[in-house]
């Protein structure tokens, strides 16, 4: 099945975004690592989100720390 999806700024039908990693600033706290996804044709920003590599990396920190913790506890 084609894809028929389209850009809202330039029309250009979208097979592919780009990716580029971005700071989101934050009031408190520091910045978080993101990722915008830009229209390959006009460049314009279409969605940004967290870094999804930057956040499976923390969960699994977070998993690691919570293991050793319960090592710890036996
Ligand atoms: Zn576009």
């Amino acid at each position: 099945m084609a894809n028929k999806s389209k850009c809202p700024y330039c029309n250009a039908t979208i097979t592919r975004l780009n990716v580029e990693e971005i700071e989101l600033e934050r009031d408190a706290g520091g910045p978080w690592k993101g990722v915008s996804y830009a229209c390959p044709v006009c460049r314009k920003i279409l969605s940004v989100n967290v870094n999804p590599e930057v956040l499976k990396h923390d969960v699994a920190l977070l998993v690691q720390g919570a293991l050793d913790g319960s090592k710890k506890l036996k």
